[in-house]
Order: structure tokens, then C-alpha cells, then sequence
């Protein structure tokens, strides 16, 4: 027999096989002997109460059943003809590549063209940004293989209700390398230590079966014929054939203004801007175990969302890194821009997140007149503006946390994961009013929900700009083509219809499989 019992255990028995085996037997009313495999299905921390519990769904084989086996089989990517159809994939984040696995097993032939580096090269140019201040404007944290998240905390918590098309795409990073947690886990993550290499193997998957991966070929045109798009030209002049997917990520900022030069229909988008901050990671594991002991041998770094309403706008963390670091995330030169990442172990000692304000357009005056690009322009200014005000280097404004709400400049900073350095700054006068007035009021309101989140050891760093795209590139809601432009599909985060690693992978598949559907004429 094969049965599903959940349990509520404590953290040592969670992560003590022998103990969890033997408290999935008592709840069975067997005894331990008689279980003969057992898998966790799936597993979360309940830290609300201070004894903090883990709910794990342990499946069990007993009786007749010997061995548990995955409903899920391994993808078999077969190799596509060279006469197949050829579809061209501008960018290799998540969700050209997904897109391209997709053609493949839909048998498509993909030519995916990425402006920045390989994965490996791209480490390299990473480490160039940290200790040099030099931005290559095609390879950096957002441009380059695997897009802007290759080199996250690859967190792979997504709030889609799709519940199968979430599975499928961490079966395929897990049948690519990824570990066997991210299948079980509530809030998966990878780690910017091993994300890289499951990139390099869905790029083998891609060549092995017919695909093309090309590196620093720059998209710079989409050629139109007759309100059709029939492939893209590059930088060195070569024309690609093909109906295009248009994956190029929240940062292509070319990108939106050939396509506004090309009178291409886009919507200004609303998005949110902020800063990071950082707190020790003993501090939080404090705060949200309930205890001064941290988190103890058993329990991972522990996370954080809030969320809150400040005069009608959004004010909440994003894309919280637990034992990470903050990186320096800007994608050309002239600009301040950070994010974060951390590795599979999360083992640095802080914490940090986005802490962000939700603008509309129009929430900041100044900038109607750049028409559709607008919040882009926004984007632009404030992260010249936060450039300008450390003269020119990557060193990021900084201030305490306490200081930002009492309106005070740091007199000294606390030690930073930040590797090209923080400088003391009033972000309070460099951000617009209007947002940090509502980051103030949301910092309170976040300690007020967990008293000591307002603490003088935690840091702000700015800025925190490139949370989602400027940019809507609107699509019929059927066919996922343009609105007016037929065969191109705008795809992923920069099209506007996905945020972050997982759901821009699935919007990925969707605008192949849409595009299949259109050539066998469904
Ligand atoms: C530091 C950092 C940490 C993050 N952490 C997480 C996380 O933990 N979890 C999570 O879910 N999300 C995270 N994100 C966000 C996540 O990376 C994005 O949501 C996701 O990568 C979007 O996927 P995409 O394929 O739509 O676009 P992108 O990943 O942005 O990929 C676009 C690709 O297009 C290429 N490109 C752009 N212009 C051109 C052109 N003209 N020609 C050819 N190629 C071009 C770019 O080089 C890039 O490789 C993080 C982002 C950053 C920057």
C-alpha cells in the first residue's frame, strides 16, 4: 500500500531520516520495520508560533508496495529534423530557454541568439564589476546566459496557481541538475553556486538535439514585412529567419526603444523601486524563530516577506536572499543598481531583500512626456542620480535603517556583503519623495508586525530599480502574438507578462507552444 500522511514535526525530526521514518510508521500504525521506502513529498517551516514546527508529507510504501516511483518520467528531447520549422529566440534567460526546450520537444528548431557571455565567461566579468567598477553593457548580472537570474539566490517560489506547469518546469531544472529539493520544498531555491551548471546542461539538451545557442549576437532590429515579423537582424548585420520569441528581460532598454523607433505598440507599466537592505542574518533568525538562540543546528537561515498599504501604494520586500549578498546589478555604465543573490548554502552571515514602493505611471511627475517609456525614464534618472551622488563608482548610498526613518545621515555603517562598498548618504533626500516617505511608513509598519525588524544594524543600499519591467509589449490573450505585429512574441519578464525565474520560463513555453498550435493551423 502507498499512503500520504502528513506530519507536524519539529526541526530535528525533519531532518533526522531515521526519526521522521519512525514517526510516519506511528501515524500508519506500523512499525518502522514494516515501511518499506518512503519519500517526502513535500515539506515548509511553520515558524508563526515560538516552537517552530515542519509540516512534512511523507509518501510510504508498505505491504505489497516495495519502492515508491515518481509519476514523473525524465523528458525525452529527440533530435529535430533540419528541415524542421526554425523559430528565432532573442535571449537566453529563462524564458528563451524553456522556450527553446519546448520547440524541441514540439519539434522545432530553435536559434536562440544572446548578447552577453556563456555562464562560465560570465563569472568571470562578474567578478571584473566587483573589483575593477567596469560594466560590460552585454554581460553583466541581468545580460548574458541564463539571464538575470543565473546569478541569483534562484528561488523558484512562484505565485502561479498553475500548479502543473510549475512542477514541469522544476522537473526539467531537476532533470537538469537541479537537486531533488527544489521537487519538495515550499519555498525551492538553487543557489548561484550550482544554478550555472544546470544552465550549461539545458544548453547541451539544446545542441544535442538540433538546436542553436549563439553568444554576443546582439538583437538590434526585428525585420517586419507586411505587419509580419519574419526574423531579427544582429549587430554584425546578419539577418536570422524565423517567427521571433522576444525574451530579452526588464533591462533591455535598447530593445523597447528600437521597438518604439519601429512604432511598435507598447504600454507604460507600473513597477517598484527601493532600495536594498541589509540586516545580520542573526538578527533575523532571531526575529522570526522567536529565539535568542537563532536558528539552532536544525533550521535554515530564515526568511521574510511583508507586505503593507502606505496612501494607496504597495510597500513590501522582494526577492529576499537569506545568507546572501548584495550584488551590483546595474547593466551598463552610469548606472546604480543593485540586487541580491545567494548560494545553494545560503551561507553568508546577512540577509537582505528588495524593500520597494508599487509606482503607477504617472506617480512621478516629470516624466509623462517620454510617452510609453516613461517609468524606463524614471528608472534611468534616479539610478544616474544614485550614480552621480557616489562620483562616478559603484560604491552605493547608503544609511541605517533607524537613521532613514528619523531623517538622520549615518555617522558610521555597519559592515556590508556589498563588494564594491557603501558610503554613508542621505537615501531619504535621494529618493523621491513620494517613495521614501512610504518606505519610512512601511518600515514601521513592518516592526510593528516583528518588533526589532527596525534595527540600527540593519543597512539600506540603493537602488533597488529593476524589480519588473517599464514596459507591457501587449499580446493577443489566444494567439500570445503581438496585437498587431503577427509572429512575434513578445515573452517572459520584459514583455511584462512574467516576474521571476519560474514564471518567465512558463511564459516561455506558452508562446511556443502558442506559436506551434499556429503552424499546424489548431
Ligand atoms: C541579481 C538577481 C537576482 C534575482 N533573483 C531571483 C530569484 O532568486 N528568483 C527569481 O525567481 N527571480 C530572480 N530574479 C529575477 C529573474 O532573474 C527574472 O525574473 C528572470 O530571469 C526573467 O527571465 P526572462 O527570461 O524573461 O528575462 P532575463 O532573464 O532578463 O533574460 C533576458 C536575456 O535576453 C538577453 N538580451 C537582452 N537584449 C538582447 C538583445 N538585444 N539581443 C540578444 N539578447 C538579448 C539578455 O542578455 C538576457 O540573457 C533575479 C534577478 C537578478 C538580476
Amino acid at each position: 500500500m502507498i499512503e500520504d500522511v502528513s506530519l507536524r514535526v519539529s526541526p530535528k525530526i525533519a531532518s533526522t531520516p531515521t526519526l521522521l521514518k519512525r514517526e510516519a510508521a506511528a501515524r500508519v500504525g506500523l512499525n518502522e520495520r514494516e515501511i518499506n521506502d518512503m519519500r517526502i513529498v513535500r515539506r515548509s517551516i511553520d515558524a508563526r508560533q515560538r516552537n517552530v514546527a515542519v509540516n512534512v508529507v511523507a509518501r510510504v510504501a508498505s505491504g505489497d508496495d516495495l519502492t515508491i516511483t515518481s509519476k514523473y518520467k525524465p523528458m525525452e528531447f529527440l533530435h529535430v529534423p533540419d528541415e524542421a520549422p526554425c523559430i528565432v529566440i532573442v535571449g537566453a534567460g529563462p524564458a528563451g530557454l524553456f522556450a527553446a526546450l519546448k520547440a524541441i520537444e514540439l519539434g522545432i528548431r530553435p536559434v536562440v541568439l544572446e548578447r552577453g557571455s556563456d555562464v562560465d565567461t560570465r563569472r568571470v566579468e562578474l567578478a571584473r564589476i566587483s573589483k575593477e567598477g567596469k560594466v560590460d553593457p552585454d554581460s553583466n548580472y541581468c545580460f548574458g546566459e541564463g539571464g538575470a537570474g543565473a546569478y541569483s539566490d534562484g528561488k523558484l517560489f512562484t505565485r502561479s496557481k498553475k500548479r502543473g506547469n510549475v512542477d514541469q518546469i522544476l522537473h526539467l531544472l531537476h532533470q537538469h541538475g537541479a537537486s531533488s529539493d527544489i521537487l519538495i520544498d515550499a519555498h525551492p531555491h538553487i543557489g548561484s553556486d550550482k544554478l550555472p551548471d544546470v544552465i550549461k546542461n539545458i544548453r547541451e539538451t539544446i545542441i544535442k538535439c538540433g538546436g542553436e545557442i549563439r553568444f554576443h549576437e546582439k538583437v538590434v532590429d526585428i525585420i517586419l514585412e507586411n505587419g509580419r515579423a519574419t526574423g531579427v537582424r544582429t549587430l554584425s548585420g546578419e539577418c536570422v529567419m524565423g517567427a521571433v520569441i522576444l525574451a530579452t528581460g526588464h533591462s533591455a532598454r535598447d530593445v523597447y526603444r528600437f521597438l518604439n523607433n519601429n512604432n511598435v505598440e507598447m504600454e507604460a507599466k507600473g513597477l517598484a523601486i527601493g532600495v536594498r537592505l541589509e540586516h545580520p542574518q542573526r538578527l533575523i533568525d532571531e526575529l522570526q524563530y522567536h529565539s535568542k538562540d537563532g536558528r539552532g543546528e536544525y533550521l535554515p537561515p530564515a526568511e521574510y516577506s511583508y507586505v503593507t498599504q502606505v496612501d494607496g501604494r504597495g510597500v513590501y520586500s522582494f526577492c529576499m536572499c537569506p545568507g546572501g549578498v548584495i550584488v551590483p546589478a546595474m547593466s551598463a555604465p552610469g548606472q546604480s543598481v543593485v540586487n541580491g543573490m545567494s548560494a545553494s548554502a545560503r551561507g553568508s552571515r546577512w540577509a537582505n531583500s528588495g524593500m520597494v514602493v508599487e509606482l503607477h505611471p504617472g506617480d512621478i511627475p516629470g516624466f509623462e512626456k517620454e510617452g510609453v517609456l516613461e517609468m524606463l525614464a524614471l528608472q534611468e534618472s534616479l539610478e544616474k542620480r544614485f550614480f552621480e551622488e557616489s562620483g562616478g563608482t559603484l560604491n552605493a548610498p547608503a544609511q541605517r535603517m533607524t537613521d532613514f526613518v528619523n531623517g538622520r545621515y549615518s555617522k558610521d555603517l555597519p559592515k556590508s556583503s556589498y563588494p564594491a562598498g557603501i558610503h554613508s548618504s542621505r537615501l531619504d533626500h535621494l529618493l523621491p519623495e513620494e517613495i521614501a516617505r512610504r518606505l519610512k511608513l512601511g518600515f514601521m509598519a513592518f516592526d510593528r508586525k516583528c518588533h526589532g525588524f527596525l534595527s540600527h544594524d540593519a543597512v539600506m543600499v540603493g537602488l533597488e530599480s529593476r524589480t519588473s519591467s517599464p514596459v507591457r509589449i501587449p499580446r493577443d490573450k489566444d494567439t500570445l502574438c503581438h496585437v498587431v505585429i503577427e509572429d512575434l512574441y513578445p515573452a517572459g519578464e520584459g514583455a511584462g507578462y512574467a516576474g521571476g525565474i519560474v514564471s518567465a520560463a512558463i511564459d516561455g513555453q506558452r508562446c511556443v507552444e502558442a506559436y506551434h498550435s499556429k503552424i499546424k493551423g489548431n
